[in-house]
């Protein structure tokens, strides 16, 4: 989550299998871990909890490539939104939420968050608490804060890593996460550790990878913390009326709900704005690509914002809150996006990738993740098939492959 570097509406190449990590140097990174202990940064650490995660430790040059990896596209906010908000996670946020419903419901009525929006970040950020990153964060944030650009942000990152495992609040074979160093079930950054996690459920410890209600409730607290507003929704899906000036679309410009009232602007269904939400910014995702549905979105979507800095992951997790809170019944919106190849699924892009294995492409597992040895096989099958060979995997591409 928070906030690195590049949003999740961004494929990134993996073209790096060709780029071999850079050889660190054992040597200068004790040297470098020597200042660090010494370091206002590291105050807070106790001699010996430093000497205890560090000693002996080498770097891990995977990092790197990773910090320094450029996008390879922007993906159209509907592939997107096709991959994250899907039947399967709409039906295992559902199981979820009824295994936790209790402790959801006290979440909601402490923080006014509702158990569903709550939901719909965990399903976006970990699914579910199933997928929560491997990378030993120590490891990685110590090698981050040696070598590379952003040193000095990942130092503080470092430092707070340390001081979770001096406090005792996860036990230290379970930090691990992404690359960067984003762990647990909410996906927090150390840093936010300290500014959003939550003992719910009263063991001293805030822990955030094994207890499922410390988790909820530390998502809740984060977007406490980013202005959520009791009561009100996120947004809503809406309808313009021809002609509309969209020039100050944004959704950071926002006029009273009356004002979009006497624009002439309604729910996507034609019927009035609600009194719901006091004032919203017109949200276009798909504007780049011609047209789309529209959203008006309030002070609450800002919040989901502020999750990862993407637009599109707010709407996705607007989306699927949507669906678990019963709010809607179909994946997608009212207005179409402005394509004739939608995106896929999960279950759809695991179906491709056996296709792809079944020609004989060596993709690896059909694991639902469209990777750099994907795209390659897409490309070959884009070609051969006489379609433009762009990698992007779509129900057209999927059609043709089903023969
Ligand atoms: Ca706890």
């Amino acid at each position: 989550m928070p906030a690195l570097l590049l949003g999740p509406g961004i494929v990134l190449a993996q073209a790096q299998p060709h780029e071999a990590p850079p050889p660190l140097d054992g040597a200068e990174f004790a040297r470098c871990l020597g200042q660090l202990r010494a370091s206002a940064d590291f105050k807070a650490i106790q001699p010996a909890t430093f000497a205890r995660y560090t000693d002996g430790l080498a770097p891990d040059p995977t990092v790197l490539p990773l910090l320094n990896r450029q996008p390879e596209f922007t993906l159209p906010p509907w592939d997107y939104l096709a991959m994250l908000v899907d039947d399967e996670r709409v039906a295992d946020g559902r199981a979820a939420m009824a295994r936790w419903s209790k402790e959801l419901q006290q979440i909601e009525q402490t923080t006014g968050v509702p158990a569903a929006v709550v939901a719909g970040v965990w399903g976006v950020e970990s699914n579910f608490g199933q997928n929560l990153g491997g990378r030993p964060l120590v490891t990685s944030l110590a090698t981050l804060s040696c070598f590379g650009r952003r040193q000095s942000y990942f130092r503080g990152e470092f430092a707070a890593a340390l001081r979770i495992l001096q406090e005792g609040h996860i036990a230290p074979d379970k930090l691990t996460g992404s690359w960067a160093g984003a762990f647990g079930q909410t996906q927090f950054m150390p840093s936010t550790f300290f500014r959003s996690a939550v003992d719910f459920d009263g063991d001293g410890r805030r822990d955030i990878v094994d207890s499922v209600p410390d988790a909820l409730a530390s998502t809740a607290k984060f977007l406490q913390n980013a202005g959520w507003r009791r009561g009100q929704p996120w947004g809503f899906e809406v309808r313009l009326p021809k002609g509309l000036d969209t020039s100050d679309a944004g959704r950071r410009n926002k006029l009273p709900i009356d004002a979009w009232r006497r624009l002439g602007v309604t729910l996507a269904d034609g019927s009035p704005l609600p009194d719901t939400l006091p004032a919203a910014g017109l949200l276009l995702p798909a504007r780049d690509w011609g047209a789309g549905p529209a959203f008006l979105v309030g002070r609450n979507f800002d919040a989901l914002y502020s999750y990862n800095a993407s637009e599109n992951y707010a709407l996705a997790i607007a989306q699927l809150s949507n669906l678990l809170g019963g709010q809607t019944q179909q994946v997608g919106f009212v207005t179409p996006w402005p394509t004739d190849d939608p995106g896929l699924s999960r279950a759809q892009n695991r179906e491709l990738q056996t296709l792809l294995l079944q020609r004989g492409h060596d993709i690896g597992a059909a694991d639902g993740l469209i990777g750099a040895k994907t795209r390659e096989a897409i490309k070959a099958e884009q070609q051969r098939l006489g379609m433009k060979a762009d990698g992007r995997a779509g129900q057209k591409l999927l059609g043709a492959l089903r023969g």
